[in-house]
């Protein structure tokens, strides 16, 4: 079968098409079919290298995958074959103090499609029965793998970590990015107001389409002088920040008394210089997020398959043409997702 993988970390350009031999699954596994394979910001620091983390090589990078089921191993009866799926982005122990207890994205043995293990931009891929979702008759393929790692990413760090409740105010950075498209909507959906911020105006168009209230031109606009300008002086209820250095010290300034900072990456480096008095002084919570759970997962694809929430898709493209995905996505070209094709 054909798949996309890289034999050494580096640019766009070592995501090579390669012929792998077809999987076959074994007692509890069923064979994926992938149709459309959803890419995410993870999949670029993968193939990039990222520092304290191994990642063996020759790898298939992809989290996201939504298919068919077409064979079944041993032991498996609750999928059955032909059955329309979407891929559970991650895997864990399931019998740690984490995982026995609910938290599996803290679980050490902890594992996301394509990171710890080759993932999703392949045309098949075997997998745990028990890793593969339902999806409905009437839900495409693109739009199903364009959904889940960023959907239960920012289900966890703005409903469960962030709290975010109806009334509150929301700052969301970037809000062009998968994570910051799905946001904006969840955000709205739980009755706050929100402002999001984005490179251009097309793009602040774009999250004023998604729900934004207010959209704010981080290029040209002063954006804490803005948000204090919209909440009146007294700073949001909530920031969610995945931005890092260029945003970290703006999101304490924009936060009110006691607000709460949620962050799940660092896209433009991970080490912001901060003024620990805006910590301190104004009691600011910070909450680092990661994945999360498979409650999760499961409310916030109730979204998806409900149609509250959407996936963005920005540009969707034959598999072979990973390397120009990814290029696109690095250049910040694009306002939502991009899913390829197989
Ligand atoms: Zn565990």
């Amino acid at each position: 079968m054909k798949s996309i993988r890289f034999h050494q970390h580096g640019a766009p350009e070592v995501l090579k098409v390669e012929e792998v031999p077809d999987p076959s699954p074994r007692d509890g596994q069923v064979l994926l079919e992938i149709k459309a394979a959803g890419i995410n910001h993870l999949d670029i620091w993968v193939r990039r290298g990222m520092p304290g983390l191994s990642i063996p090589l020759p790898r298939i990078p992809g989290a996201d995958a939504a298919g068919v089921v077409r064979e079944i191993g041993p032991g498996v009866d609750a999928v059955k074959v032909g059955q329309r799926v979407l891929l559970n982005p991650h895997t864990s122990c399931g019998v740690c103090e984490f995982c026995t207890g609910g938290d599996m994205s803290m679980c050490l043995r902890y594992a996301i499609w394509g990171e710890h293990v080759d993932g999703t931009y392949a045309e098949r891929m075997v997998v745990p029965a028990t890793s593969v979702i339902p999806i409905p008759d009437t839900l495409p393929f693109d739009q199903a793998a364009a959904a889940p790692l960023v959907f239960l990413t920012s289900w966890r760090m703005l409903m469960v970590r962030g709290r975010v409740r109806a009334g509150e105010d929301v700052l969301i950075h970037a809000a062009g990015a998968g994570v910051g498209t799905i946001c904006v909507q969840l955000a709205k959906l739980a009755g706050a107001r929100v402002i999001a911020t984005a490179s251009t105006d097309e793009k602040c168009g774009k999250a004023k389409a998604l729900g934004a209230d207010f959209a704010v031109n981080h290029a040209r606009e002063d954006v804490v002088k803005r948000v204090r300008e919209i909440t009146g002086k007294r700073g949001v209820d909530v920031v969610v920040d995945y931005i890092g250095k260029e945003t970290w010290g703006k999101s304490l300034l924009c936060l009110r008394r006691g607000g709460r900072l949620v962050t799940c990456g660092a896209t433009s480096g991970y080490d912001p210089t901060e003024d620990l008095r805006h910590v301190f002084y104004r009691q600011i919570e910070i909450h680092g997020s990661t994945m999360g759970n498979n409650s999760d997962l499961s409310a916030s694809l109730r979204c998806l398959f409900q149609g509250k929430v959407r996936p963005l898709i920005d540009a969707v493209l034959p598999l072979k043409d990973a390397a120009e995905a990814h290029r696109r996505i690095e250049a910040r070209e694009t306002f939502g997702k991009v899913v390829l094709l197989t």
